[in-house]
């Protein structure tokens, strides 16, 4: 038996407790604490690390303060385009979906490109039309318009900028972050999962980190590993995989090697964070920005952190 854990995100960036208001901090504690409870009633139940991070992302995802599904940033062209990825340690076995449009929950649909098809990725039009012929639920515009989204693109398209939700910016009126969770189940079976609108103002057709296997999203029988940040930057570090990396091969334990995974990242001049938890129900939370918005539950409760200053 192990010790059950999920540990979630709701992006990094430069997130000040200057800028923040009173408000909206418990609106985003509040949005983390729903989706830890979500995943850890699965968890506790003696449920799978699967289905408890698919159910925490999907939580995340359908709250409009977070950079995934519902509250995804805006394309250069004013579209939304997201990138979710799903990874099951214990079988080795992986879907997500890229640049897709119209999908309500796109980690459901990362799923069911794992489960029912012969592949690990599917992209744009391919990919909605699977979700299609799975009936998965689908949404129109309007439900992904937030005017904050609306706004940020015309300040980042006034500027020239392709900008992370959570970047140079910060400003507490302004929504942050992908989303992402990870967990360790009783049976010591670990699973990852990452969802994100990507980057206000990318170009159509771009597509980050998430939903590279290996790269934002990562799980096998040693650790998972859930990723946010300038996603380019983590391609090119391969970075979900480096803390498994670094565990396999330099048998260092996963607080170090997930350190040293955010330190390879500053080095290369990635700025960002993720989420680990190895099969003993260890965890950690590392990053190199001003903040990450996080959170965990396991048998000792749950909590929440958002600043740099905090543990957690
Ligand atoms: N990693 C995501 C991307 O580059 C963005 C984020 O984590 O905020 O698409």
């Amino acid at each position: 038996m192990s010790r059950p854990v999920l540990a979630i995100h709701g992006g990094a960036g430069t997130i000040l407790r200057s800028q923040m208001t009173t408000e909206l901090e418990s609106e985003y504690r509040a949005g983390l604490e729903a989706a830890l409870r979500a995943g850890w009633d699965i968890l506790e139940k003696g449920g799978s690390s699967l289905d408890a991070v698919e159910s925490a992302v999907c939580s995340l995802e359908d709250n409009p303060l977070f950079n995934a599904g519902r509250g995804s940033v805006f394309t250069h062209d004013g579209k939304n385009e997201m990138d979710a990825a799903i990874m099951h340690g214990s079988t080795l076995r992986a879907g997500a979906v890229a640049a897709i449009r119209g999908i309500k929950n796109p980690i459901k649909l990362a799923r069911l490109v794992m489960e029912r098809t012969e592949h690990v990725l599917l992209a744009s039009y391919g990919a909605v039309e699977f979700g299609e012929e799975m009936n998965v639920e689908l949404a129109d515009d309007a439900y992904f318009f937030t005017q904050q989204r609306w706004d940020q693109l015309e300040e980042a398209v006034a500027a020239g900028r392709i900008q992370l939700d959570h970047g140079s910016r910060p400003t507490a009126g302004k929504p942050f972050g992908t989303v992402g969770a990870v967990a360790c189940d009783a049976a010591g079976g670990l699973a990852a999962a990452t969802s994100t609108g990507g980057m206000t103002n990318k170009r159509f057709g771009r597509i980050g980190d998430t939903p590279i296997i290996g790269a934002g999203t990562y799980a096998d029988d040693t650790c998972a590993v859930s990723c946010t940040g300038h996603g380019e930057y983590f391609i090119l570090g391969v970075s979900a995989y480096d803390v498994v990396a670094r565990m396999r091969y330099k048998c260092v334990p996963l607080a170090d090697a997930a350190r040293e995974t955010i330190e390879h990242l500053s080095e290369i001049g990635g700025e960002g964070g993720l989420i680990a938890v190895d099969g003993n129900g260890n965890f950690t939370l590392p990053f190199n920005s001003e903040g990450m918005y996080r959170g965990y539950a396991n048998n000792d409760g749950i909590e929440t952190a958002i600043y740099s200053e905090r543990a957690v």
